[in-house]
Protein backbone atom coordinates (compact mmCIF):
# COMPACT_ATOMS: atom_id res chain seq x y z
CA UNK A 1 0.00 0.00 0.00
CA UNK A 2 1.61 3.39 -0.64
CA UNK A 3 1.72 5.77 1.62
CA UNK A 4 1.50 9.43 -0.27
CA UNK A 5 3.37 11.09 2.89
CA UNK A 6 6.49 9.19 2.56
CA UNK A 7 9.84 11.64 2.03
CA UNK A 8 10.12 11.11 -1.60
CA UNK A 9 6.66 12.18 -2.27
CA UNK A 10 7.21 14.95 -0.38
CA UNK A 11 10.44 15.67 -2.51
CA UNK A 12 8.13 14.97 -5.91
CA UNK A 13 5.88 17.67 -4.42
CA UNK A 14 8.46 20.50 -3.18
CA UNK A 15 6.87 19.84 -0.09
CA UNK A 16 10.48 19.12 1.09
CA UNK A 17 14.00 19.89 0.21
CA UNK A 18 16.36 18.02 -2.27
CA UNK A 19 19.60 18.66 -3.81
CA UNK A 20 18.55 18.29 -7.90
CA UNK A 21 20.47 16.43 -10.29
CA UNK A 22 18.26 16.24 -13.45
CA UNK A 23 13.92 16.10 -13.59
CA UNK A 24 12.11 15.36 -16.49
CA UNK A 25 7.96 14.64 -17.18
CA UNK A 26 9.07 10.58 -15.91
CA UNK A 27 11.55 11.11 -13.04
CA UNK A 28 13.92 13.13 -10.32
CA UNK A 29 17.16 12.03 -9.60
CA UNK A 30 18.78 13.93 -6.56
CA UNK A 31 21.22 13.86 -4.11
CA UNK A 32 20.87 11.20 -0.99
CA UNK A 33 21.38 12.98 2.12
CA UNK A 34 23.05 10.39 3.76
CA UNK A 35 25.89 9.15 1.30
CA UNK A 36 27.21 5.72 1.27
CA UNK A 37 29.63 6.75 -1.47
CA UNK A 38 31.41 9.06 -2.92
CA UNK A 39 28.78 9.60 -5.51
CA UNK A 40 25.34 8.60 -3.93
CA UNK A 41 22.38 9.97 -6.31
CA UNK A 42 18.99 8.28 -5.98
CA UNK A 43 16.36 8.15 -8.63
CA UNK A 44 12.68 8.45 -8.18
CA UNK A 45 9.78 7.78 -10.93
CA UNK A 46 6.83 10.20 -10.69
CA UNK A 47 4.36 8.14 -10.33
CA UNK A 48 2.87 5.99 -6.65
CA UNK A 49 4.73 2.67 -6.49
CA UNK A 50 6.30 1.44 -3.52
CA UNK A 51 8.98 -0.91 -5.35
CA UNK A 52 10.32 -2.23 -7.99
CA UNK A 53 8.26 -5.75 -8.21
CA UNK A 54 5.32 -2.91 -8.30
CA UNK A 55 6.71 -0.39 -10.63
CA UNK A 56 7.66 -2.82 -13.15
CA UNK A 57 4.31 -4.68 -13.14
CA UNK A 58 2.41 -2.17 -12.91
CA UNK A 59 3.16 1.47 -14.29
CA UNK A 60 2.56 2.10 -17.49
CA UNK A 61 5.09 1.20 -20.49
CA UNK A 62 5.62 4.95 -21.38
CA UNK A 63 6.74 5.50 -17.55
CA UNK A 64 9.24 3.31 -17.60
CA UNK A 65 10.65 3.84 -20.40
CA UNK A 66 11.56 7.55 -19.30
CA UNK A 67 12.20 6.19 -15.70
CA UNK A 68 15.18 4.20 -17.32
CA UNK A 69 16.23 6.81 -19.82
CA UNK A 70 16.05 9.30 -16.70
CA UNK A 71 18.92 6.74 -14.85
CA UNK A 72 20.75 6.73 -17.91
CA UNK A 73 20.77 10.73 -17.99
CA UNK A 74 21.51 10.86 -14.48
CA UNK A 75 24.54 8.70 -15.19
CA UNK A 76 25.76 10.34 -18.21
CA UNK A 77 25.56 13.92 -16.02
CA UNK A 78 27.54 12.23 -13.20
CA UNK A 79 29.75 11.13 -15.82
CA UNK A 80 29.86 7.35 -14.97
CA UNK A 81 29.53 5.72 -17.97
CA UNK A 82 31.46 2.93 -17.16
CA UNK A 83 32.08 2.93 -13.27
CA UNK A 84 28.78 2.90 -11.44
CA UNK A 85 26.39 0.48 -9.15
CA UNK A 86 22.68 0.41 -9.63
CA UNK A 87 20.64 -0.90 -6.22
CA UNK A 88 16.65 -1.40 -5.35
CA UNK A 89 16.46 -2.41 -2.46
CA UNK A 90 13.23 -4.22 -2.04
CA UNK A 91 10.94 -4.78 1.31
CA UNK A 92 12.01 -4.17 4.93
CA UNK A 93 13.67 -7.28 4.94
CA UNK A 94 16.37 -5.80 2.52
CA UNK A 95 16.85 -2.82 4.24
CA UNK A 96 13.54 -0.63 2.24
CA UNK A 97 13.38 2.31 4.43
CA UNK A 98 11.71 4.58 1.87
CA UNK A 99 8.51 3.14 0.06
CA UNK A 100 8.73 5.45 -3.39
CA UNK A 101 10.33 2.96 -5.50
CA UNK A 102 14.10 4.30 -6.17
CA UNK A 103 16.98 3.39 -7.43
CA UNK A 104 20.37 4.20 -5.90
CA UNK A 105 23.31 5.29 -8.24
CA UNK A 106 26.71 4.96 -6.46
CA UNK A 107 30.26 5.20 -7.77
CA UNK A 108 33.29 5.21 -5.02
CA UNK A 109 37.00 3.83 -5.65
CA UNK A 110 36.39 1.29 -3.04
CA UNK A 111 33.95 -0.60 -4.96
CA UNK A 112 36.99 -1.99 -7.11
CA UNK A 113 37.72 -3.88 -4.44
CA UNK A 114 34.39 -4.33 -2.81
CA UNK A 115 31.84 -7.56 -3.82
P1 LIG B 1 16.35 2.64 0.89
O1 LIG B 1 16.96 2.21 2.18
O2 LIG B 1 14.85 2.78 1.01
O3 LIG B 1 16.77 1.82 -0.28
O4 LIG B 1 16.95 4.05 0.60
C1 LIG B 1 16.42 5.24 1.09
C2 LIG B 1 17.50 6.29 0.97
O5 LIG B 1 16.89 7.55 1.08
C3 LIG B 1 18.57 6.20 2.06
O6 LIG B 1 19.83 5.96 1.46
C4 LIG B 1 18.50 7.57 2.74
O7 LIG B 1 19.77 8.10 3.04
C5 LIG B 1 17.77 8.42 1.74
N1 LIG B 1 16.94 9.46 2.32
C6 LIG B 1 16.10 9.33 3.38
N2 LIG B 1 15.49 10.49 3.65
C7 LIG B 1 15.95 11.38 2.73
C8 LIG B 1 15.69 12.76 2.51
O8 LIG B 1 14.90 13.41 3.18
N3 LIG B 1 16.35 13.35 1.46
C9 LIG B 1 17.24 12.65 0.69
N4 LIG B 1 17.84 13.33 -0.30
N5 LIG B 1 17.50 11.35 0.87
C10 LIG B 1 16.88 10.72 1.89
Amino acid sequence: MYDKDNIFAKILRGDAPSTKIFEDDFALAFQNIAPRAKTHVLVVPKGEYTDIYDFSANAPAELQAGFWAAVRKTVDILGLRDNFRTVANTGAGAGQSVFHFHVHIMSDERFKTDF
